[in-house]
């Protein structure tokens, strides 16, 4: 997978994708991460690249030329075909549908991803509308730039990349986990979160300043360990996340560990 960042501030990037896994995957061959400075493809002595709106109002706007001679310099295959041949053109935007561990899945299967960074008051909308295939929002907040956004992106579909993290499963473990069977199957269940939140993990001392480790999981019993695991799982997910719980897919243990949390809960 080849990674394209398009960026004023392309300095933005040394640090944040060149740790840990990202970096790994890099080394590795298993993604290449391009960052683009959106100024060369500028024409004019001050490298501008932002204007004032049209019809009044505060701020700048990103200019559409630059952006799109950076977004065609990049040899990609037309808008109409871009599905076809697994690439993505992706504006960072506060107005964007909203990502997720599903839409880092979709991203994850293409070959070649582009990452539009706004600034300013944002971007010409003829870059939404003509030039980007999709437009991501990272969360519902206003940053004051997509680098951040990007960043976020690019972390999250890397580590996605078959191969990325050391141990396959444990990305098929972790919290929002899209496409786990349906629990009850043995010590598998708590290898698959199941679109809930993951378990809680500890390591040692078993005793750090009186903090004690929850005693199951020091017993070593698989089958009490698992349902432990997985009935933390759900509390969890009860307590901060309840929207999630009417998308997972439940066992009939889970519904019958949900009413015991729900009722400890009431007590
Ligand atoms: N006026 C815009 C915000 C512009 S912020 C609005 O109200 O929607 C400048 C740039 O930061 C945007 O162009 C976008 O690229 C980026 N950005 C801001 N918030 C973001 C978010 N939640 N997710 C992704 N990118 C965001």
């Amino acid at each position: 997978m080849q990674i394209d960042i398009i960026t004023i501030f392309p300095d933005f990037f040394r640090g944040p994708l060149e740790y840990g896994i990202i970096r790994r995957a890099r080394e590795a061959g298993l993604v290449k991460i391009e960052v683009r400075d959106l100024r060369v493809h500028t024409g004019d002595r001050h490298r501008t690249v932002d204007d004032r709106p049209f019809g009044g109002g505060e701020g700048m706007v990103l200019k559409p030329e630059p952006l799109f001679a950076c977004v065609e310099s990049l040899n990609l295959a037309s808008r109409g075909q871009r599905v076809q041949a697994k690439q993505s053109v992706v504006l960072l935007s506060a107005q964007g549908r909203r990502f997720d561990q599903t839409c880092a899945t979709e991203l994850v299967a293409m070959d070649r991803l582009v990452l539009i960074c706004g600034r300013y008051e944002g971007v010409d909308e003829r870059v939404g509308m003509h030039l980007a295939d999709r437009e991501i929002s990272i969360g519902d907040y206003v940053l004051s730039g997509g680098e951040i956004g990007a960043a976020v992106i690019a972390d999250t579909v890397i580590r996605l990349i078959p191969g990325a993290v050391g141990n396959e499963a444990s990305t098929r473990q972790e919290s929002f986990f899209v496409g786990a069977e349906v629990g009850n199957d043995g010590p598998r269940s708590t290898c698959s979160s199941g679109g809930l939140l993951d378990y809680p993990h500890y390591t040692r001392p078993a005793d750090f300043r009186g903090m004690k480790v929850p005693e199951v999981l020091v017993n070593g019993n698989h089958e009490e360990i698992r349902r432990w695991r997985r009935r933390s799982a759900l509390e969890k997910t009860f307590r901060n996340r309840p929207d999630l719980l009417s998308e997972a897919p439940l066992s009939a243990e889970d519904k019958d560990l949900l009413s015991e949390i729900a009722a400890s809960h009431e007590q």
